[in-house]
């Protein structure tokens, strides 16, 4: 029996890139603590360049990483299709891959002209909220012809010939709209070289293309082919081949590192052999899986005790997991030449999907919301939902990031704390579930396993999300002092109050309105109105109060002190609002107040 339902897997892994998404939700919306967001990206370069998807963790729409999570979603379709169909997960998938490849139009808006970039790395890090109530300018960059970077193009171009094949059979329009723009891209790759994050430089300290353009070249080249049958992309995938890196000193085709968001080297041997069948390509494939597998020449990635093998600190799962993507897809392809190879191969890709999946020295599952004891806490601003833009309020996130691999050990030690503040091994990326999510469709096609039936269920809020504490500041027989509070820690979705504060008091005796005066004392919200009736004897004040959202420590919470004065006869005790109010410093959380927006009660009970 298969160790893991990889249907529930497989759903879960997708719905992630669900819970990723930028720009206006669509009505079938799967996440219902997602709103829209961002929707003004590309407006300082006075194109629409809303949509795509969040990297990580954060809300920067980094082009590299982002489209090479693409392109591997496709890949994984391209060879896994009928797992697909079959778990009913192909029209999610689908979806999100057109999220992605409807960004990359919109990012294309010329042939030699190519966003790479939205929102500024530092500016989004410094800031710990949700997304939908971002304020942060969200600059977009570019590459273009007089600074090109042929790496994002080549890797866009790879995006959308992948993506081409994956909508042939549903949408063979899109699909051409997609080789258009591929081959265009592809175009400006190669004619235009240079390394994006020289041009993008917000991009160097977080995506800097450490391995340059030339994999990109090879990658991009051998996707349009697959896409388009054309042998002159072949023809180049060929001629840009031998310019891919060795090792250090060697001309030994580089093997100890692989597939990842930099460097899809190990993508191109795998599938120049598959394409081929020649045989230098099958050996730099076949040498770059022994060094993860049996070792190569006595070299090795390291491995836990635990059974992970692991290359690298930051992230080690997923580069364990898109590795196991690979080998599983390649030694479907090699067992009729080298079956020993190919079994090696395909087990060590089971067992590094199995190790995420929770078969590991913990018995846990790093993924968030599958299996045994997974992560709850990942590194995630929305999911987390704070209002105080700090990570440690709460203590636990207010939403379930399901299908999110988190990064993993940081070394070959099996250990993992379910740390919020810990990026390095508990944040989760869209190019960590890339590979991830090709290698549990293939296994589903092998083993089976059924998605949840009742998958996604909308969560409840955690409470009021929007709410009013009060005391009386001050009182005299003439007058009422009032200090209140309006919190928002909305987070279903998060969203920006922009209605008013309502106090509700009776007009004693022959009072009239034009008796009562009211004025503030401090004051975070604005001008109150003059007293309202809101039926017979009973009259409100309105204290507009926009702009009070769950992004910070007063960001989340303002403050207004009024006072309601009376020339008249003044009596509180008879006041709707007057009741259950704290004393001085010590405010009450009250319903007696009321939250109105838009002519809708969000908070309290009227009289
Ligand atoms: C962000 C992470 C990012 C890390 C390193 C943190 O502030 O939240 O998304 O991986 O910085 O850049
Ligand atoms: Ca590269």
């Amino acid at each position: 029996a298969p160790a893991f339902n990889y249907g529930e897997a497989l759903q879960k892994s997708i719905w992630f890139y669900d819970a990723q998404r930028s720009g206006d939700l669509p009505a079938d919306n799967r996440v219902n603590w997602r709103g829209g967001s961002a929707l003004s990206d590309g407006a300082d370069v006075g194109l629409d360049l809303s949509g795509g998807f969040y990297d990580a963790g954060d809300h920067v729409k980094f082009g590299l990483p982002f489209a090479a999570s693409m392109t591997m979603l496709a890949w994984g379709a391209v060879e896994n299709r009928g797992a697909y169909e079959d778990s009913g997960q192909l029209r999610h998938l689908l979806a999100n891959l057109k999220w992605g490849t409807d960004w990359i139009i919109k990012a294309h808006p010329s042939p030699n002209v190519v966003y790479g970039q939205v929102g500024a790395g530092d500016d989004d890090h410094k800031w710990w909220g949700a997304a939908e109530v971002m304020q942060m300018a969200r600059p977009s960059y570019k590459v273009d012809a007089s600074c090109p970077g042929s790496d994002l193009a080549g890797e866009y171009a790879a995006a959308m010939a992948a993506s081409s094949m994956v909508f042939r059979r549903s949408d063979p329009t899109y699909a051409d709209t997609l080789l258009a723009h591929a081959r265009q891209l592809y175009s400006f790759a190669d004619t235009h070289r240079g390394k994006y994050s020289s041009c993008i430089t917000d991009a160097a300290k977080f995506y800097n293309s450490h391995s340059g353009y030339q994999d990109e070249l090879v990658w991009g080249a051998i996707w349009l082919h697959r896409a388009t049958g054309d042998a002159a992309y072949l023809a180049k995938a060929k001629a840009e081949y031998p310019k891919l890196s060795t090792e250090p000193q060697s001309t030994t085709r580089s093997y100890r590192w692989t597939i990842a968001w930099d460097d899809k080297s190990y993508g191109a041997y795998a599938l120049m052999a598959k394409l081929t069948g020649e045989q230098q390509y099958v050996d730099d494939t076949n040498r770059w899986l022994d060094y993860w597998t049996t070792g190569y020449q006595g070299n090795r990635v390291r491995y836990s005790p635990g059974g992970q093998a692991v290359l690298d600190t930051w992230g080690s799962l997923r580069y364990a997991a898109n590795t196991a993507f690979v080998a599983l897809t390649h030694a479907d392809w090699l067992r009729a030449t080298d079956p020993a190879r190919a079994t090696t191969y395909h087990d060590f890709g089971v067992r590094q999907v199995n190790y995420a999946l929770g078969d590991n020295p913990r018995k846990s599952s790093f993924v968030v919301g599958f299996g045994a004891n997974p992560p709850r806490n990942p590194h995630h601003r929305t999911a987390h939902g704070a209002w105080a833009d700090t990570m440690r309020e709460p203590a636990t996130s207010r939403h379930v990031l399901y299908g999110a691999l988190v990064g993993g050990p940081s070394t070959n030690n099996d250990a993992h704390t379910d740390d919020r503040t810990d990026y390095i091994a508990n944040e989760v990326a869209l190019d960590y579930n890339a590979g991830f999510t090709g290698a549990l469709a293939r296994l589903h096609a092998e083993y089976g396993g059924t998605p949840l039936a009742d998958f996604p269920v909308a969560e409840t809020p955690d409470g009021p999300e929007l709410t009013v504490q009060a005391s009386v500041n001050q009182s005299a027989p003439g007058f009422t002092e009032v200090k209140s509070f309006i919190l928002n820690k909305s987070a279903w979705p998060a969203r920006a109050f922009t209605g008013s504060l309502r106090y509700y008091f009776t007009l004693d005796g022959a009072t009239t309105p034009d008796q009562i005066t009211v004025t503030t004392n401090y004051n975070q919200c604005g001008t109150p109105s003059a007293p309202r009736q809101h039926s017979g004897r009973v009259y409100y004040v309105d204290v507009p109060c926009p702009g009070v959202y769950p992004g910070g420590q007063s960001a989340h919470r303002h403050e207004v002190q009024f006072r309601i004065t009376s020339t008249g006869t003044w009596d509180p005790a008879d006041d709707w609002s007057h009741e259950g109010l704290g004393s001085g410093n010590t405010v009450a959380q009250t319903d007696r107040l009321t939250l109105v927006q838009d002519g809708a009660v969000l908070w309290g009970r009227e009289p």
